[in-house]
């Protein structure tokens, strides 16, 4: 029950396993994390590209073993609590779309998806998706998110994000990365805490900006924090972010003012 994540132009991967190893207290029983191969990591593209996934149902410092080696400047991790669908490597997070077709066809993840809490529609929301098409891979109320923002996704993340929420009833904190678009991050809250972190800026390189479920996660990488509010929507691109509310519409700096941690 963590979310960490990150948009950067240097290696974020060891600040996204230090995060999640801060809300471990919080207890978990599976972690995972995607990263965005095709963000260039100190101005050279990783090897791979699209969308890369690992999870575990062990420690972080297990997850931390299957990461070690990759690098990315743009990702999301996640620790889980099981509410639908057992503690298992299928049903840990991040979740993926594909789009709609058969599973195994080849096609990379279009989509990855963190979510703490519970969506309360997803079995009304599983019945339309699959009658589109998209093949569910898991158990859990999380994957009809990662579909819908698949199903609504027309080179926009932030609008698509803001589109699904609409559909969505139950407590949320969201974080989603798009194939497309690899220096994009895009988080949601409602009914779970998710903050805005932005951190130092070094010469010549933008600020890493973060998002976390709690400031903690985030001692030491961010210097000034954002508090979103019930129903924002965070929207981070390299170096900038903008916070939308429920509808869409962009919020002005005052109605989130960035605070220092004392
Ligand atoms: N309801 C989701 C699941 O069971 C998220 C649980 C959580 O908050 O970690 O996968």
């Amino acid at each position: 029950c963590g979310i960490v994540g990150a948009v950067a132009s240097t290696d974020i991967v060891s600040v996204l396993l230090q995060g999640l190893q801060r809300l471990e207290y919080r207890g978990y029983d599976s972690c995972g994390l995607a990263l965005h191969l095709g963000a260039p990591v100190d101005g050279a593209l990783p090897p791979g590209g699209g969308l890369w996934r690992a999870r575990s149902t062990a420690r972080v410092a297990e997850l931390a073993t299957q990461v070690q080696g990759k690098r990315g400047a743009t990702g999301i991790a996640h620790t889980r609590w099981a509410t639908h669908g057992a503690p298992t490597p299928a049903n840990a997070h991040p979740h993926v779309s594909h789009g709609p077709g058969a599973p195994g066809a080849g096609r990379p993840p279009r989509v990855a998806l963190v979510h703490n809490g519970i969506i309360e529609n997803h079995d009304e929301l599983r019945a339309e998706l699959l009658a589109r098409g998209y093949a569910f891979e898991s158990q859990t109320d999380t994957e009809v998110i990662a579909h819908l923002i698949d199903s609504l996704y027309d080179g926009d993340l932030a609008e698509a994000v803001v589109r699904a929420a609409q559909r969505l009833h139950g407590a949320y904190a969201i974080a989603v990365l798009h194939h497309d678009e690899p220096q994009r991050l895009v988080g949601a809250r409602a009914g779970s805490p998710l903050v805005l972190g932005i951190g130092a800026t070094t010469e010549g390189a933008p600020a890493p900006l973060f998002v976390a479920s709690d400031a903690l996660a985030l001692a030491g990488v961010a210097e000034r924090f954002v508090f979103l509010a019930e129903g924002d929507v965070v929207d981070v691109q390299l170096g900038r972010w903008r916070i939308l509310d429920a509808r869409g519409a962009l919020l002005d700096a005052q109605a989130r003012p960035v605070r220092t941690l004392e």
